[in-house]
């Protein structure tokens, strides 16, 4: 697995790639905006151009967007849904721009609104924003499933992608911290690979196109969505030396979300764990057996 941070674009877009060199980044997630707020920004072609020079000559890549946390593509509010998709589709003109691979996005909540109601919503939504932009692909983030928030089951996931008939632009990104939070217990081989196998199955595993490297601070099934830096949660170090070497997983970039050490967010000393953890190699215990 190829490793980044979600790194702050504060200041300037280009300033986001300094950062990501300062922590040893291998790709990188970033906001193309202010998370919690609907205003877009609006860049110079010469931060955008800037962007782009420093991440070629950084070798950073994938580039990601995270969509911002108030869209809510299932919303039964006319303008709520409107605001929602018009943030989708800014965040995915910015990746076109960048030359990114992708905007992440949560799909909201349904509230009280039973699924079968909030599905078309949804899938209204991607359809739109599809149509109008170019590139990048809409990932869709699994969540810990808590309070009508959507896609906290793969079957969900599933659902959505059915709804958007299996668009190529449509994929999914798995969190580490969602994933152990919804119920799946990653401390174990056999727990991860459970999740995958059943991911495989409902979803498709070739519909997997990142990963948020997250350990947890609720215990196992908690549905509580906080984030620990790596080993220092639920999941632990053995977890992610399992995930990060799987062999189904490695052609994945994993990006951290975690509050860092110094809680001054993602940071180098998370990174390197991991890659710790990966230069280690799968865990000997879990190595098949040599048939011959
Ligand atoms: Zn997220
Ligand atoms: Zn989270």
């Amino acid at each position: 697995m190829k490793f980044g941070a979600h790194v702050s674009i504060r200041g300037a877009l280009h300033l986001a790639v300094d950062r990501a060199v300062a922590i040893d980044c291998e790709c990188l997630q970033i906001f193309v905006g202010s998370p919690r707020q609907w205003r877009e920004v609006h860049y110079s072609e010469h931060d955008f151009d800037l962007f782009v020079a420093k991440r070629r000559d950084a070798g950073l890549d994938p580039l990601v967007a995270h969509t911002a946390y108030l869209i809510n593509l299932a919303s039964a509010d006319p303008q709520l849904h409107a605001r929602s998709t018009a943030a989708l589709i800014y965040a995915l003109r910015v990746m076109d721009r960048l030359g990114g691979k992708a905007a992440i996005t949560h799909l909201g909540s349904r509230g009280t609104h039973p699924w079968p109601d909030a599905l078309p919503r949804v899938a209204a939504a991607l359809g739109v924003a599809l149509e109008a932009t170019d590139r990048a692909m809409i990932l869709l983030e699994h969540s810990v499933g808590a309070g009508g928030q959507v896609g906290g089951t793969f079957e969900e996931l599933r659902d959505v992608l059915h709804a958007v008939h299996d668009h190529p632009r449509v994929g999914v990104c798995l969190d580490s911290c969602h994933l152990f939070a919804a119920g799946w217990d990653l401390r174990t081989a056999d727990g991860l690979a459970t999740m995958l196998r059943d991911f495989n199955r409902t979803v498709g595993l070739e519909r997997l196109h990142a990963f948020h490297l997250n350990d947890s601070q609720g215990a196992l099934g908690s549905r509580l969505d906080r984030h620990a830096n790596i080993g220092q949660g639920r999941i632990g170090r053995a977890g992610f030396a399992t995930l990060v070497n799987h062999p189904r997983l490695r052609r994945l970039p994993g990006f951290i979300e975690t509050p860092g050490f110094d809680h001054h967010g993602p940071d180098g000393r998370n990174l390197r764990l991991l890659k710790q953890l990966r230069a280690a190699g799968r865990p000997r215990r879990q190595r098949p057996r040599s048939g011959h």
